[in-house]
């Protein structure tokens, strides 16, 4: 069957400058880190973007080492846009990322020229585009001058390979000469993209959350439901189709007796303000404005749709953010998986 957009799916979403760039992104972007390698049926990864789509979902997160194996989840996502979405190419953001380990020797990961213009297109050429709207140095180089690293995206820009440049995981300290440095370019960073979540606040105690508006960067947040954590999903234990389960990303001894306690105080929390758990959690890194978009995985469309359920949110009143400040303790969920560990 040919592929037909929901034509409501600009109602369903709301849209945030990101930074000062004239890019506006969805309050909800779809990743494809997880669930997206040979490892996953074609047809619900296909599900998954275009119900993404009719909900408005505008923003999709790619990286070259996505999958598995790496490349992969490019593969499948330029099908995607080959079988579906091409016709709508102009109303997608897309993005990719080079950084971390992809094809062996001294030129395959970090921050060099030489790695970040060849995986650039290598990602061009795995997802049939002519250009990406974001290209991201995934993380910082501690190796690399960063003036090479961030010329670079000056380079990718210019050259017609993206349209927007962006950097992950780097401290407020490395994203401000990161910014300076490419200002002086005359290409400025217009996103973030750091970790954050109710049960990782680094971007708090780093001061990076604080200094991006003055820097003219938006933030787009990965990881917002802890991987799944901060969802239904391990209330009552972990199951079988979970990534905890799987093996993945997500150590499993961080579901256990004391953090499920937690988790479902989180979630009657939820339940009083009407909503589910994963709506609260986005709503939380969302609140106030501070952060441009929340990034989000799925393994079914069911999820994407509950999720952008987040965008009609109550406002958190200071008693609920307490609760939440109580029940969602870094410290302590790190101490409870080191005991289940042993
Ligand atoms: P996440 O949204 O915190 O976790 C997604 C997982 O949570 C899903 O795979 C699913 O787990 C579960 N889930 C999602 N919605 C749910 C719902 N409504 N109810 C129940 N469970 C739900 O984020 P993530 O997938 O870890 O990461 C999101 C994206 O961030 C990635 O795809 C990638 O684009 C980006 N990212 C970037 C970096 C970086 O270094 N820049 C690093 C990591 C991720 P199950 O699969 O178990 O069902």
């Amino acid at each position: 069957m040919t592929y037909r957009p929901a034509e409501d799916r600009y109602e369903r979403m709301t849209y945030n400058r990101c930074g000062a760039s004239g890019l506006k992104l969805p309050a909800i972007s779809l990743g494809c880190w997880h669930n997206f390698g040979h490892d996953f049926p074609h047809q619900t990864k296909r599900d998954i973007c275009l119900t993404a789509f009719d909900h408005g979902i505008t923003h999709f997160d790619l990286a070259n080492n996505y999958g598995p194996p790496a490349g992969s989840a490019e593969h499948a996502f330029g099908s995607i846009l080959a079988e579906d979405l091409k016709p709508w190419r102009d109303e997608l953001i897309i993005s990719s990322k080079a950084g971390y380990y992809m094809w062996p020797g001294p030129y395959g990961e970090w921050g060099s020229r030489k790695y970040l213009v060849a995986s650039c297109d290598q990602s061009l050429k795995r997802m049939g585009l002519d250009y990406v709207d974001i290209f991201y140095s995934h993380r910082p180089d501690p190796d690399t001058p960063l003036e090479e690293t961030i010329g670079a995206l000056d380079y990718i820009v210019r050259s017609g390979r993206a349209l927007y440049a962006g950097i992950s995981s780097y401290t407020a300290a490395q994203t401000k000469e990161a910014q300076r440095i490419a200002k002086e370019l005359g290409t400025p960073i217009v996103i973030h993209q750091p970790s954050y979540n109710m049960l990782d606040r680094w971007i708090e105690r780093d001061g990076l959350k604080d200094a991006l508006p003055g820097l003219g960067i938006g933030s787009i947040v990965f990881i917002p439901l802890a991987q799944g954590m901060l969802t239904k999903k391990y209330l009552g234990g972990v199951p079988e189709d979970s990534r905890a389960a799987q093996g993945k990303s997500l150590d499993a001894h961080r579901i256990n007796d004391r953090s499920i306690e937690a988790l479902r105080g989180l979630d009657a929390l939820a339940e009083e303000r009407g909503q589910t758990l994963a709506q609260m959690a986005l709503a939380w890194v969302l609140r106030n404005g501070g952060i441009t978009s929340a990034l989000i995985g799925a393994s079914r469309p069911e999820q994407v749709v509950d999720c952008v359920g987040a965008i009609r949110t109550p406002d958190f009143t200071e008693d609920e953010l307490k609760r939440i400040d109580e029940l969602a303790d870094e410290d302590s969920f790190a101490a409870w998986a080191k005991e289940a560990a042993g």
